[in-house]
């Protein structure tokens, strides 16, 4: 999730909204009161990578700790810094399943609002044995033509990908991740 800061990391003031001009013109955001200083939090998207994992000539999703039965996605993670997207989608997928990527190609950029981020979204054929880090609570292995993406973020890349390999696509709907334990539960009358 991104921050959303109060006082200014530079130098401790209290955050006002403030008209800062830009190239595109003067837009409100959060900014240090204090001219000498000039922060301005722009809130750019964070990038993110994500693997959708083929081993063995299936499409390995996984489960989060911590998340509803059902609901597996692809390998995601943050990059560390300065490191190239390639290398951290080999190095996710390397920490959170165990396996070894041997070719990755990126499948397309996209943006995930809820968390304000890109996902960098590649296929990553992998080989080796699966080992789960504590951050994943199972994988499951798919035939290309079994994905059923959410039509939010790294689904569009499932979905991409599957049209790329001129399979149809059916998109699920699920609350999101995160939205749905806070979601009212509708009661009978
Ligand atoms: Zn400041």
């Amino acid at each position: 999730m991104f921050e959303v800061f109060k006082h200014c990391p530079r130098c401790a003031a209290v955050l006002v909204d403030r008209d800062i001009a830009d190239d595109g013109g003067a837009r409100t955001r959060r900014a240090c009161p204090d001219d000498a200083c000039g922060f301005v939090q722009w809130q750019n998207p964070t990038p993110a990578v994500g693997a959708l994992v083929e081993h063995e000539g299936q499409i390995v999703l996984a489960r989060g700790a911590g998340w509803p039965d059902g609901y597996f996605a692809l390998v995601t993670g943050y990059l560390e810094k300065n490191e190239d997207p390639k290398a951290g989608v080999a190095r996710e997928v390397k920490e959170e399943i165990g396996l070894e990527v041997v070719e990755s190609h990126l499948i397309g950029n996209y943006i995930f609002e809820r968390k304000n981020e890109i996902m960098l979204c590649y296929h990553a054929v992998a080989r080796g044995e699966i080992r789960l880090s504590a951050e994943i609570a199972e994988v499951r292995h798919y035939a290309p033509h079994e994905l059923r993406p959410w039509p939010r973020a790294t689904g569009f890349a499932v979905a991409d990908w599957m049209k790329s390999r001129g399979l149809r696509v059916e998109f699920i709907d699920r609350p999101p991740l995160g939205v749905a334990s806070t979601m009212p539960v509708a009661k009978g009358s």
